[in-house]
């Protein structure tokens, strides 16, 4: 083969695994690497086993959700700050309960907390559709710019109090709660479809939070599990 065509072949092979990861455009740079050990040293390494939750945190460009902070950061087993008081979580939690909610390529999930949307973004890359509310108008507005450029096609992003869901959009395969409520409101519960999971840091600012998976059953009544201590910043609530 000549040299140009093997180039041709190259070029067209990236265009087509460009196509193929959807969302995000390919990415070459360092910070691919650095996503790629994010992922085995803090993820794999503590128990993390979905395939698809793994592809979607090595995929997602978490350092273009954290652009006050110097891009190694990103990468960081911490959570950050992303102003207004407010964090974008540990990478590891991020996965932890994205894969909690056992995410399906056909699955609607409902995500209140956007922030940053990374969270929001790392569930684009497993589903087909997401709906996330944002309280803070001014995250909210970030969060919506940042996904279109990213070309996350498939999130639409709404400014306003998530405790009452979204019921326009409802029932909801799976739900994540990224905001810590003192109960889970019962309107999520309610938007749930039979078989939908939905996970949610519970407790008091400050005191101890659990993280609760809650899972609808068939017939309607849901299922309780606790799966560990977390700490998250505070549900609010629009006066
Ligand atoms: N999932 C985010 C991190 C969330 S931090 C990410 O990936 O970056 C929790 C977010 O929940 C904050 O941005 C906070 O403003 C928001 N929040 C708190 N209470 C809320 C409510 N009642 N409805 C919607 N968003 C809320």
């Amino acid at each position: 083969m000549v040299p140009s065509t093997r180039l041709l072949l190259a070029l067209s092979c990236a265009l087509l695994l460009g196509l193929r990861t959807g969302a995000a455009q390919p990415d070459t740079s360092r910070f691919a690497q650095a996503r790629h050990q994010m992922v085995r040293t803090q993820i794999e390494a503590r128990g993390v086993t979905d395939e698809g939750v793994l592809r979607a945190l090595r995929t997602v460009p978490r350092h273009k959700f954290v652009p006050e902070h110097p891009p190694e950061l990103a990468y960081a087993d911490r959570p950050l700050p992303i102003g207004q008081g407010q964090t974008i979580s540990q990478p590891f939690i991020v996965a932890y309960m994205t894969q909690a909610v056992q995410p399906d390529s056909t699955d609607r999930v409902l995500e209140v907390g956007t922030g940053s949307g990374y969270q929001a973004a790392v569930l684009a890359e497993i589903v087909d559709s997401v709906y996330t509310i944002e309280i803070v108008p001014e995250l909210a507005r970030t969060a919506r710019q940042r996904l279109d450029r990213l070309g996350y096609g498939n999130v639409v992003v709404k400014q306003g109090d998530g405790y009452n869901g979204w019921p326009a959009h409802a029932p909801f395969d799976a739900i994540v709660v990224t905001a810590a409520p003192e109960q889970v409101p019962p309107p999520l519960v309610e938007q749930l479809a039979p078989g939908g999971r939905l996970v949610a840091p519970v407790g008091p600012e400050g005191g101890t939070q659990e993280l609760l998976l809650l899972t609808k059953q068939e017939d309607g009544t849901t299922a309780r599990k606790t799966l560990m201590p977390v700490r998250f910043v505070p549900f609010q609530r629009k006066n």
